[in-house]
């Protein structure tokens, strides 16, 4: 590598700050890539290009800003990485998709960086998803096909596995991404034709109404909840139900991909929507659903999510029914996310355990050890629930709402035998350490610190007990890691962990009250989405609104829109995604 001899511009406040990231930061981080990734590659990209230079500056400076133990220094640090954020914004606006492409992709993953650690992380998925965009799109242009090109190698090989772990991360730590606004409409034709359009309209209505309620939050925060909303949600499915109920009167139910003929990928698809069907309900009818005792009202549709659960997985766990129903009813029939909220929410202790038994049936080979990790974590909360009710034996109305939980998230940890400490991983077969961060109900998310817990499930015999063991430390967010050494002190990670992250998820908890495929299930969830197939004809707001598919995008730029940030912006979020 040739020596740098080059100089950062003119400018020796970005120059500070860029060497602050290059001499601080940098070594600090070693989340999603190797840390040539973060200490050399980018910074190498960062001398020769305006718009990652910048996003390293804005990096940089919040860093140092949180360093600081002065207020002012602080906020001049502050505004400083807001406005060189927002400058290398304003250069991929500039820029052109096709030949700055790895340009664009390093500033995207940077800025999904910087939002990260300022904990916005509504704007951080807001990046990440543009980014796997204009990457899809690049990647559309630029097919398997064609001999490569340097640029396109470099890609290949230096940011597309960062984005796809990211990716990965980010749909395993927000299984409810947030809705975009006014996508859905509310629309409900007189009669279903097939399981296919039953549950096209059953998901637009409730993604409607996960939109509403995540776009006006600000009007209802902790403890208040949009009832109106819910209320127009609530009718809207029963309405969606009535429509059901006739569809199934009449419907053909036997398919060819059977001889003799069967009923099986019929039932699997109707099994799947009617547990959709009665958990959106009891989210929607549970009003004021930050208080985890108003699902006690509801045990008696869990019992009757538990018992079409169990009759889909006698279907689910026969392969050769299973693997070709997606084909046949137009999506991918599944029980866990249902029962697994069952498990959460449900406290009555007899079905409690059998949702956690049904989950346990999963013996299909692909992400068994994730499922069943699903189950023991919930049975680790169950039994913190129960053990904090002050009875043995507590039944559901024993359990005082603030000793129920909400489950923020869990990273996965394993042993290595070799440095004795507990590494994160990536991938949840490899586990045999989990911590899981929990936030109790009844008291404002604002106001209260995460519980930290940790569920040991190495298989050993001859394991040393957790207590003797050095626990990991590690942070949480988009770019999960463990932190060693002196880097435990960095402030760097001061907002992970804190308030603003409980208040984030728990509001999208709260908006979100879907379950289905895209909502719920790994991978699918920021790049694909639902093919649609009626036009749009109403809101949820009664507000006509166009059909376009509002993805943000960097590459459809008008700059007019662009606001500065100033320190009182609470961010500069979005300001180039219209
Ligand atoms: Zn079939
Ligand atoms: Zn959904």
């Amino acid at each position: 590598m040739q020596p740098l001899l080059f100089e950062i511009g003119q400018d020796k406040d970005e120059r500070w700050s860029f060497h602050y990231y290059r001499d601080r930061t940098a070594s600090q981080i070693n989340s999603v890539a190797d840390q040539a990734f973060w200490n050399r590659l980018v910074i190498q990209v960062g001398y020769s290009r305006d718009i990652v230079r910048h996003a390293l500056v804005a990096i940089g400076s919040y860093h140092e800003g949180v360093d600081h133990l002065d207020e002012g220094r602080r906020s001049d640090k502050h505004k400083f990485a807001l406005q060189q954020y927002n400058k290398s914004i304003n250069g991929i606006l500039k820029s052109s998709a096709d030949s700055d492409i790895e340009e664009i992709l390093l500033s995207v993953i940077l800025f999904t960086f910087f939002e990260n650690v300022r904990g916005e992380w509504a704007s951080a998925l807001a990046h990440l998803q543009a980014g796997l965009k204009i990457y899809s799109n690049w990647k559309a242009a630029h097919p398997a096909h064609l001999p490569p090109t340097e640029v396109s190698t470099r890609v290949d090989t230096n940011i597309a596995p960062v984005l796809t772990q990211l990716q990965l991360f980010v749909t395993s730590l927000l299984q409810m991404i947030p809705a975009k606004k006014s996508r859905y409409s509310t629309y409900m034709p007189d009669r279903f034709d097939d399981l296919r359009t039953a549950r096209y309209y059953f998901h637009e209505v409730l993604h409607a109404v996960c939109a509403k309620l995540q776009s006006n939050h600000d009007e209802f925060q902790w403890p208040k909840s949009d009832e109106a909303t819910l209320d127009h949600g609530r009718r809207l499915l029963y309405r969606w139900y009535d429509i059901w109920q006739e569809f199934l009167t009449s419907a053909q139910r036997t398919c060819s991909c059977f001889t003799p003929s069967s009923t099986a990928h019929f039932e699997l698809g109707m099994y799947h929507m009617q547990m959709q069907y009665w958990i959106a309900i009891i989210r929607l009818e549970c009003k004021p659903f930050r208080e985890e005792t108003s699902f006690d009202a509801h045990n008696d549709k869990f019992q009757i999510i538990l018992d079409i659960g169990s009759k889909f997985c006698d279907l689910y766990m026969d392969r050769t029914l299973t693997d070709t129903a997606k084909g046949c009813v137009g999506f991918e029939p599944h029980y866990i996310p249902v029962i697994g909220m069952t498990t959460l929410r449900c406290r009555d202790p007899v079905i409690r355990r059998e949702a956690i038994a049904l989950i346990r049936r999963w013996q299909r080979p692909e992400a068994k050890c994730e499922t069943h990790a699903i189950a023991d974590v919930s049975e680790e909360i169950m039994l913190l629930e129960e053990a904090s009710a002050g009875v043995s034996n507590p039944s559901a109305h024993e359990i005082p709402n603030d000793a129920r939980f909400h489950l923020l998230g869990c990273n996965p940890f394993r042993w290595n035998e070799a440095t004795q400490k507990f590494e994160l991983v990536y991938a949840i077969e490899e586990c045999d350490l989990i911590k899981f961060r929990l936030i109790r109900s009844g008291i404002d998310p604002a106001e209260q610190e995460i519980e930290i817990h940790w569920l040991d499930r190495r298989k050993q015999p001859d394991s040393k007990p957790l207590h003797e063991l050095p626990l990991p430390h590690d942070v949480t967010g988009f770019f999960p890691q463990t932190i060693d050494g002196p880097a435990m002190n960095s402030k760097l990670w001061s907002t992970l962990g804190g308030k603003k992250v409980a208040m984030f998820l728990e509001r999208a908890s709260i908006s979100h009250i879907c379950q289905c495929q895209n909502c719920a299930s790994q991978n699918e969830l920021l790049t694909t989405p639902e093919p649609r197939v009626v036009p749009v004809a109403a809101t949820v707001d009664g507000v006509d609104q166009p059909t376009t598919l509002g993805e943000p995008s960097y590459i459809t730029p008008n700059a007019q829109y662009i606001p500065l940030a100033s320190p009182k912006a609470e961010s500069a979020r979005f300001a180039y995604v219209t």
